[in-house]
């Protein structure tokens, strides 16, 4: 079971590995986008290590939506509202929950994956963070039927987020800013992807 204290852990976890990561994230962006995306997150993720630490947060819930609250406030770009939104999404599906098992974190990402659905409108297959977020919440929610244990379940997640990460290599943006290069986009990581990718590492490594 995450408790809030280890919700708080994996929050840490991830603005470690977004920091760490902040120069290849910008990299994957600047091939297809303008290069912002590893410094926008990690300063996203700056303000809510803040915002977290000057207001300690209750339940597993209220860590996600002061997660969501400062990357909204503090991250420029397409990816501050989506991962605003998932986060936002996640908050309101956890209400005041003590903690969270693989099943109720299932259901809770099907929300924030649904909520990013509805902001960005693109579907599987458009080369965006999604390529990544849906087939890990599908393969969660098997995990989570079969009864898996949370790490055993967020260690295949991570083996099948690494490869929808580099398959989105083969794939031609339609939707956000790697859509204005059309065929060109092809051959290059999505960073959205990537970044997504590098936060179920760092969730997998706190389990
Ligand atoms: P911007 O493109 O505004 O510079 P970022 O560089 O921070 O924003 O983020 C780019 C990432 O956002 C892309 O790699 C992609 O994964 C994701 N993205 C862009 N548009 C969408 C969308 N409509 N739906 C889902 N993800 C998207
Ligand atoms: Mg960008």
């Amino acid at each position: 079971m995450v408790t809030t204290e280890k919700t708080l852990a994996i929050i840490g976890a991830i603005a470690k590995v977004i920091e760490e990561n902040k120069q290849y994230l910008s990299d994957l962006d600047q091939a297809i986008g303008d290069g912002d995306h590893g410094f926008n997150l990690a300063r996203g993720f700056e303000a809510v290590s803040a915002k977290l630490q000057a207001q300690p947060p209750a339940n597993p819930g209220a860590v996600f939506k002061t997660t969501a609250m400062a990357l909204i406030s503090s991250v420029g770009g397409a990816s501050g509202p989506l991962y605003g939104t998932l986060f936002l999404k996640m908050a309101a599906a956890a209400g005041d929950k003590e903690g969270i098992d693989l099943a109720g974190f299932a259901a809770l990402l099907k929300e924030g994956v649904k909520g990013v659905q509805e902001r960005g409108k693109a579907v599987l297959g458009e080369k965006t963070m999604l390529d990544v977020q849906i087939p890990v919440l599908e393969l969660l929610e098997k995990e989570a039927a079969a009864g898996s244990g949370g790490k055993a379940a967020l260690e295949k997640a991570v083996t099948l987020a690494r490869q929808c990460r580099d398959g989105t290599k083969d794939i031609i943006a339609t939707k956000g800013r790697a859509s204005y290069l059309g065929e060109r986009s092809r051959g290059h990581i999505d960073p959205g992807a990537a970044s997504s990718c590098l936060m179920l590492e760092a969730i997998a490594g706190e389990l």
